[in-house]
């Protein structure tokens, strides 16, 4: 069973996944948790090269392609091995993070050279991916709330949260699309009030794929 957990910086999917592998290995399940851009070491050093350093160093399309290339590698190297092995794989984004921050940019292009497009990061995705996590839990959350947990959290200062409200707002409103786009995969959760409320709406969304 593949799962990817996705939604704002700060709506705490992350705190989520820790826990609902706690509670599927507490259940003798196997779990891998993992998480994106990274999970693999290739994958983790194409990690460090987009979310390090300068903000705009890299044109848009060639970050979605550093997004691909790093999601090629986590899926080859730790997803796919794991699923054929049985376990159950908890990975903290997946594509559809790329469908909404790498797949919003939208440009004519330079002298000949395409610009990205969402047409374009789709394309990519079926060409080098291809696969979609069973389930995909859509964490909801007011971004001023969500941005307010990032600050508590301290020490991740991530150039991604500098980005302002309206960014966070916009990025709010793409995954509920997606979620509407994509109704049989996606499961929006009210990613709002304590976490043992979150967890509770979690294990409902994913009762029906976990019973043995
Ligand atoms: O999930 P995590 O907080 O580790 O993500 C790090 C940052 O990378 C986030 O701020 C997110 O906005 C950004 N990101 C992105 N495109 C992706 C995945 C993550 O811009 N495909």
């Amino acid at each position: 069973l593949f799962v990817s957990f996705e939604g704002g910086d700060g709506a705490g999917k992350s705190t989520q996944l820790r826990r609902l592998a706690e509670r599927l290995r507490a259940a003798g399940r196997e779990v891998v948790a993992t998480r994106e851009p990274g999970g693999a070491p290739g994958a983790e050093q194409i990690r460090a090269l987009v979310l390090e350093g300068e903000a705009g160093r890299w044109s848009p399309v060639s970050e979605l392609l550093l997004f691909n290339a790093a999601r090629r590698d986590h899926a080859e190297r730790v997803i796919v091995p794991a699923l054929a092995r049985g376990a159950v794989v908890l990975c903290d984004r997946f594509a559809d993070s790329t469908r909404v921050y790498q797949g919003a940019a939208r440009d004519a292009g330079v002298g000949g050279l395409p610009g990205p497009s969402p047409e374009m990061a789709e394309a990519l995705h079926a060409l080098v991916i291809g696969i979609e996590p069973d389930a995909t839990l859509i964490f909801d959350l007011d971004p001023e709330i969500a941005l307010s947990r990032g600050v508590a959290r301290g020490g991740e200062e991530l150039r991604f949260e500098r980005l302002g409200l309206a960014f966070h707002q916009s990025v709010r409103a793409r995954f509920r699309a997606l979620a509407e786009r994509a109704p049989a995969r996606c499961r929006l959760i009210d990613a709002s009030g304590g976490a043992e409320a979150v967890a509770a709406r979690v294990d409902a969304a994913l009762a029906p794929l976990l019973e043995p």
